[in-house]
């Protein structure tokens, strides 16, 4: 078989099945589709991809090239529309296979589902690599559990599928590609990209016991090890889950089994039902009204939404969180909860306004967990609460009891309004004043 091999969120050598089911066929050319459609702004002034995880993706894929490199490969970058890009290679002729990892959401028309009516004598094959389950295992064609607790259940008693080991070597390639080098400015991140920072961090994490309190921790908003760390590389498949899974059983092994270490995995599901999640609902991830079909009461006040993201609004907490995310492009999990709350319940804004902020902001942005956590959030998705409102202050005093998270990254006061304006285009802070 000739073979092109499609790299999409499996930036990966090892454990790595689709990979490794190329290497058996003829010859191999290996692409990466940097689509356009990242670099446009949508209807809120997000852009899908930010500096950080165009940083990070840039490190990755260098360093997927220098590991393919070594087995006699390399990963061309295709720029434009992925469908029109793929096309053009595809009719030339010299294909008879594509290979790419199992997507399981893509916003609008998947190119996968159009090359294949349009190159009907090719063959399109496509395996699970982002996964801890197999999709041959779990039986969520025709319903899908309602809730996390019921897919934990139906997952239960199932084995993950193989890990695999890297191939040993790569057929080599049927054309040679003009390639694109991949240029990024300003400083380094907290997180490198690629397959051998997310080794490093691996064990790094689980060379030190902060697994162990990882139940208890996990919540902080400050603090390097107070969680994983592991999102920005599981992301864009740098890492698989089964790789954290088979360090976290050798941890266990090596320093015991408790709460904290199974929460990790615990948490690794929450991933894994988000994916599949993704997978059943299709568009409805993206859509206002979720999966419940149900419209939030919400509008869009422009001038609430740029103070949100800005790190401008009246809850200090909030503005922290944002901030920090803003220079980072990382947020912890209970600082993501924070400032989507406000967003929903406070501002009352279209949930999908701050998802695709997050969007553009997240270094280890992930489309189904991004969106599932949003809707989780927004009342239109799989929480059997209807939505989660938390209470800001209350948060504050709980997670920055000692206030030294909002000194770290909120330190100017906040204004009192959020809204300049009330309702009838009356300046607020004028009529405070007497003035108007
Ligand atoms: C509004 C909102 C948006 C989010 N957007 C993303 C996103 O784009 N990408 C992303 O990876 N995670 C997202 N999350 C989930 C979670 O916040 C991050 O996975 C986590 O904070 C990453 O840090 P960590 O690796 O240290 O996590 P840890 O706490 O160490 O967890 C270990 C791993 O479990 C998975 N995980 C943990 N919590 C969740 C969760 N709630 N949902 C799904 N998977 C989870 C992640 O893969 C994580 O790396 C979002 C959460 C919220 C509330």
């Amino acid at each position: 078989m000739n073979t092109l091999y499609w790299f999409t969120d499996d930036l990966r050598i090892a454990d790595n099945p689709a990979l490794v089911a190329a290497a058996s066929d003829t010859n191999l050319t290996c692409v990466y589709c940097m689509d356009d459609a990242y670099f446009r702004t949508d209807r809120f002034g997000n852009q899908p991809i930010g500096k950080h995880r165009w940083r990070f993706l840039c490190e990755s894929l260098r360093h997927l090239n220098d590991e393919l490199l070594a087995l006699g490969q390399t990963v061309n970058i295709l720029r434009g529309d992925p469908n029109a890009a793929v096309a053009t290679l595809l009719k030339a002729g010299r294909f008879d296979r594509v290979i790419r990892a199992k997507q399981h959401t893509y916003r609008g028309p998947d190119p996968w589902d159009r090359l294949q009516t349009d190159f009907p004598d090719i063959r399109f094959d496509e395996f699970d690599v982002s996964t801890l389950f197999s999709c041959k295992d779990l039986n969520f064609e025709h319903a899908f559990p309602n809730t996390f607790s019921q897919f934990k259940k139906a997952v239960g008693t199932l084995t993950y599928r193989n890990f695999l080991p890297s191939p040993d070597r790569l057929p080599t390639s049927l054309i040679e590609l003009e390639n694109d080098q991949l240029e990024t400015s300003g400083p380094p991140g907290k997180q490198t990209g690629g397959a051998t920072a997310a080794a490093l961090h691996l064990t790094a994490y689980f060379g030190g016991k902060a697994a162990s309190t990882y139940k208890d921790t996990r919540n902080n908003l400050l603090g390097e090890d107070s969680s994983t760390g592991f999102s920005p590389w599981l992301a864009n498949g740098s890492l698989s889950p089964l790789q954290a899974v088979k360090q976290l059983r050798h941890y266990e092994a090596t320093y015991g089994a408790n709460n904290s270490t199974g929460w990790i995995l615990f948490e690794l599901l929450w991933r894994e039902f988000f994916r599949w999640y993704a997978e059943y609902h299709g568009d409805k991830l993206y859509a206002f009204e979720g999966v419940i079909d149900q419209r939030p009461l919400t509008a869009f006040y422009g001038e609430r939404f740029t103070k949100w993201r800005t790190g401008q609004t009246p809850w200090r907490i909030v503005n922290a969180c944002i901030n920090e995310l803003n220079a980072t492009g990382y947020l912890s999990n209970r600082g993501r909860q924070i400032a989507a709350s406000c967003l929903v319940n406070e501002l009352a804004l279209d949930w999908r306004c701050g998802a695709q902020y997050f969007e553009e902001m997240l270094v280890d942005y992930d489309p189904c967990s991004n969106f599932g956590n949003w809707q989780y959030i927004a009342g239109v998705g799989a929480d059997p609460q209807g939505g989660r409102h938390f209470n800001l202050e209350k948060q504050a005093e709980i997670w920055d009891n000692d206030h030294a998270y909002r000194d770290q990254w909120a330190k100017s006061t906040p204004p009192e309004s959020i809204d300049s304006l009330d309702y009838y285009d009356w300046p607020i802070d004028a009529e405070k004043n007497g003035s108007s």
